[in-house]
């Protein structure tokens, strides 16, 4: 048994169940695997997740990328939290691959995370990769600990953004970003 198998078996029993019954014999290694699956950011590097997919551009347009969904994990309860990301940036020369934003964007969902930190650290990234101009990232979420748990609230979201150089300075594209990200269903 794995270490992480081992921690499944003692939590199950811990809680008062038997690990040996039929339905759980085999749990901690099926939740062992998921929790591999749900973590499995920390062992993406950058370099993979770009790849070659960086090109040269003389578009200096705001490419925007929404509805992204995105799966993680809180890093205080380890319960799910999910929803959609909006991306958006000014490009500098630079343009990224239109399917390597959503890969970006699980690389660092499939973490221990908060979604402030969630948020910052995908527009952080993705200016420094595309050294654009602006990038703007918005996430709204729903949190399994707020839902299941604690003040049990079950429509309540979580709004998190980051705005990032002419996003940031510019209340025009920022306006421009936010009004392109409105659902327009
Ligand atoms: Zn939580």
């Amino acid at each position: 048994m794995g270490i992480m198998e081992q921690a499944y078996f003692k939590l199950i029993q811990s809680i008062g169940e038997d690990p040996n019954r039929e339905g759980l014999i085999k749990t901690p290694e099926r939740a062992a695997k998921a929790m591999a699956y749900l973590t499995q950011g920390y062992e993406i590097s950058l370099e993979e997740v770009i790849g070659d997919a960086l090109f040269t551009s003389d578009n200096d347009s705001m490419v925007i990328v929404k509805n992204i969904e995105f799966y993680s994990l809180c890093e205080h309860h380890l319960l799910p939290f999910w929803g959609r990301c909006h991306v958006g940036y000014l490009p500098k020369g630079k343009v990224l691959g239109l399917s390597k934003i959503p890969r970006l964007v699980d690389c660092f969902s499939r973490r221990l995370q908060i979604q402030e930190n969630l948020t910052k650290q995908i527009a952080d990234t993705l200016l420094e990769i595309t050294g654009a101009s602006g990038v703007g990232v918005v996430m709204e979420g729903q949190h399994m600990c707020m839902m299941m748990r604690g003040v049990s609230k079950q429509n309540a979201q979580m709004t998190t953004s980051s705005m990032l150089g002419q996003f940031r300075e510019s209340a025009n594209t920022r306006q421009e970003f936010l009004q392109l990200i409105r659902p327009t269903i």
